[in-house]
């Protein structure tokens, strides 16, 4: 029997006033794109206005948005929206890539480039990071980790660079790293989950061949959206026409997102466009913020001078309080909520990431007062 379902009726939200989620911090609704969720929540809303090919619907100008205006953006020559970038690395492996070819990754990939190889039947060879306290992955790397797959008699079909990777949001040599794969002829996707919609990505002039994008991780929509571009060489493949049904692309089953996700990604486009050219002052804030950090007695892990807003912390101190604080390794959180701070996972304190993205100067210096309250508290205890 199914009983008891009032609860689900009344999906509230609960959250702090101050999110260092680095998953969330791009992914926050403008408010043309919040009344676009309301306006196109209906499943299947946009299909009124579709002759058969979503994205050749014209008005709302989705074809405009995807055909010509995300190509731009993207420097892709041709571009689909896509779930995420999940489905992204998915669909052009299983297009590009034969069952046991092997594709050769960074090390700090996120765990979804993984499972997309795996379902696509691949195999991995990893270019190793140079471990801590940089985690660098170097783009010669790239040619040792192709060579040993040559040694294993595979076929390497496709290499993928993770942009920034979203662990110590390391931004990688990608020129150097596409130079390399291209001397063996194989191609190179960047997955900009972190990257597009934050700073300027273009893959052209980077020399990758494929990029993928997340819109609820960076692009100010509501998900699932992601982007899908790549130059034409490989786009015919990927994006190719079903034998049977017309004018629908098999890789994408026909058409990809339906509705409300699709045109809160285009309803925040323009502010997304806008903040893009701030990235040299979100790079300054996150520099200041972690040398502030590093102040109070923590460390930056990754890149520096660190060149993105997701910033590792080791915080040995912390995990000091956390031996004898009342909740144990939860006390952080606890104690970050009662000042309107979230975001960092609930029981991490030894070390942990936060994203500075978005928030103001003054948010943050309300962050830094936080972590050397707590921390003098517990001294005077
Ligand atoms: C969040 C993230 C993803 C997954 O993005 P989706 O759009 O949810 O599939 C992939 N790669 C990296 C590096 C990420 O941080």
């Amino acid at each position: 029997m199914l009983n008891n379902l009032e609860k689900f009726k009344c999906m509230k939200r609960d959250t702090a006033e101050i999110n260092l989620d680095p998953l969330q911090r791009g992914g926050i609704l403008t408010p043309e794109a919040r009344a676009a969720l309301i306006e196109w929540g209906d499943g299947y809303s946009i299909c009124d206005f579709c002759a058969g090919v979503l994205d050749r619907i014209k008005n709302p100008p989705v074809e405009e948005f995807v055909h010509s205006v995300l190509p731009k953006f993207l420097g892709a020559d041709a571009v689909r929206v896509m779930h995420g970038a999940r489905e992204g690395k998915f669909a052009a492996m299983h297009a590009l890539c034969e069952k046991g070819d092997w594709v050769v990754i960074d090390g700090n990939a996120h765990y979804t480039t993984v499972l997309a190889a795996e379902r696509a039947g691949l195999k991995i060879e990893y270019v190793p990071s140079s471990g801590a306290p940089d985690y660098a992955i170097p783009a010669e790397g790239y040619s040792e980790a192709i060579e040993r797959a040559y040694e294993h008699k595979g076929n390497v079909s496709m290499a993928v660079l993770t942009y920034p990777d979203g662990n110590y949001g390391n931004l990688a040599d990608v020129k150097a790293v596409a130079d390399v794969c291209h001397d063996f002829g194989v191609p190179l996707l960047l997955n900009g989950a972190y990257s597009v919609g934050r700073m300027p990505v273009n893959a052209r002039d980077l020399g990758v061949d494929m990029i993928v994008a997340s819109g609820h991780k960076s692009m100010a929509a509501s998900g699932p959206v992601g982007l899908l571009g790549a130059s034409e060489e490989y786009a015919r493949t990927i994006f190719r026409l079903s034998a049977t049904k017309k004018n629908k692309e098999v890789e994408m089953l026909g058409c990809t997102v339906r509705g409300a996700p699709l045109l809160t990604l285009m309803a925040s486009f323009p502010a997304v466009v806008e903040r893009i050219s701030h990235w040299p002052e979100e790079v300054n804030k996150a520099r200041w913020f972690a040398a502030e950090m590093e102040k109070l007695g923590l460390i930056q892990q990754g890149e520096r001078p660190h060149n993105h807003d997701l910033i590792f912390f080791l915080a040995e101190n912390l995990y000091e309080i956390s031996q004898t604080a009342k909740k144990g390794r939860y006390f952080l959180y606890r104690d970050l909520s009662e000042r309107g701070i979230c975001g960092i996972k609930p029981g991490l304190t030894r070390q942990f990431k936060l994203s500075t993205f978005g928030l103001s100067r003054d948010q943050l210096g309300r962050v830094l007062n936080a972590f050397d309250e707590i921390i003098r508290s517990y001294a005077k205890a």
